[in-house]
């Protein structure tokens, strides 16, 4: 079966002076509907930039090389902007790490919900102001017939990011991009604004790709995970298996950075060394100057994803299955 978004062999690039950098390099998975998928790496690693790309918010020069994005079976790596635009208010709702740079100023927050939903869906002025009441009630806003009227700047950090997921999903969108959604708040709050998108995920059956470097994050919320590394993805599998039983080396060290997994402290240890630069990606497995089991085969061959038990890992050691 086709999932709600297909991302195949998606390869981002940036022309610079000195050549072209390649930030994402043929990347591949798909999110179910109804289906949290977490990405998650370092920064750098590519994992907000392939949240860019399938948004069509790619910064310039950036741009998409090669690959496609799919959602429902319409491809929309190649649209034009205005088509885009609207896919993106009404299909894939997206949520940042800071509100205010999704939240206007200078308007009302009853506004932007009401406009919002009055582009994208066929509503009189009266119903959108009920459903966008609705909304901040359901997002947890106190009072919301009263808050309907105040402006962004009238609302706390973690209210504020209540209110971008109510925007996100006001116009019912068939999947969210959720880019470090609570990195911006305090850590009480984190937990809190996770359920909450969480819950409101599921009860309208929204797909999710929560990127976030925050591995305890994706355990606590994901049902599935993508762990990319230097522009590629490394590992991607159920969540349970991959906390568990990482199968690639790198994802191996990043479980050591959950500390509710204290227990496995012993198996665990830091990876020395740092990811790669973009112009200076090592041959081979990219991860293989870092790696403790790299061997000949790593230097000198680039691992696809490979069956590793319950997920799959773009290492050798995995090459006979
Ligand atoms: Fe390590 Fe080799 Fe696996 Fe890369 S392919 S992660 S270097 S063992």
């Amino acid at each position: 079966m086709m999932g709600l978004l297909e991302v195949v062999d998606l390869t981002v690039e940036f022309p610079t002076r000195r050549g072209v950098l390649r930030a994402l390099d043929r990347v591949s998975f798909s999110i179910d509907t109804g289906e949290v998928l977490g990405v998650v790496g370092e920064s750098g690693a590519g994992k907000s930039l392939t949240g860019a790309a399938i948004v069509g918010l790619l910064e310039r020069p950036g741009r998409i090389a090669s690959g496609e994005i799919r959602l429902d079976g319409q491809r929309i790596d190649n649209l034009e902007a205005e088509p885009l635009r609207r896919i993106r208010g009404r299909r894939i709702g997206t949520i940042f790490q800071d509100p205010l740079t999704t939240l206007n100023p200078l308007y009302t927050i009853g506004r932007q919900l009401t406009e919002t939903m009055q582009t994208h869906l066929r509503l009189s002025g009266n119903q959108a102001r009920d459903r966008a009441i609705g909304w901040l009630e359901r997002v947890g806003i106190p009072a919301a017939a009263q808050r309907f009227g105040a402006y962004p700047h009238e609302f706390s950090g973690g209210q504020r990011q209540r209110v971008v997921i109510a925007l996100a999903l006001c116009a019912e969108p068939a999947l969210v991009i959720a880019d470090e959604p609570t990195t911006a708040l305090d850590v009480s709050v984190q937990a809190q604004i996770i359920t909450l998108l969480k819950d409101l995920t599921r009860d309208h059956g929204t797909a999710v790709m929560l990127v976030t470097h925050d591995m305890g994050v994706i355990a606590e919320t994901a049902d599935r995970v993508a762990v990319m590394y230097a522009g590629r993805i490394a590992e991607i599998g159920p969540v349970a298996a991959v906390v568990r039983h990482p199968a690639h080396p790198y994802t191996e060290g990043l479980m050591a950075s959950i500390p509710a997994l204290e227990h496995r402290v012993d198996r665990l240890r830091q990876i020395d060394g740092a990811m790669p630069r973009l112009d200076a990606i090592p041959t081979g497995c990219r991860f293989h100057p870092r790696c403790p089991h790299a061997f000949d085969r790593c230097l000198a061959q680039r691992p696809e994803l490979l069956p590793a038990g319950a997920t799959q890992a773009a290492c050798w050691l995995h090459a006979d299955g």
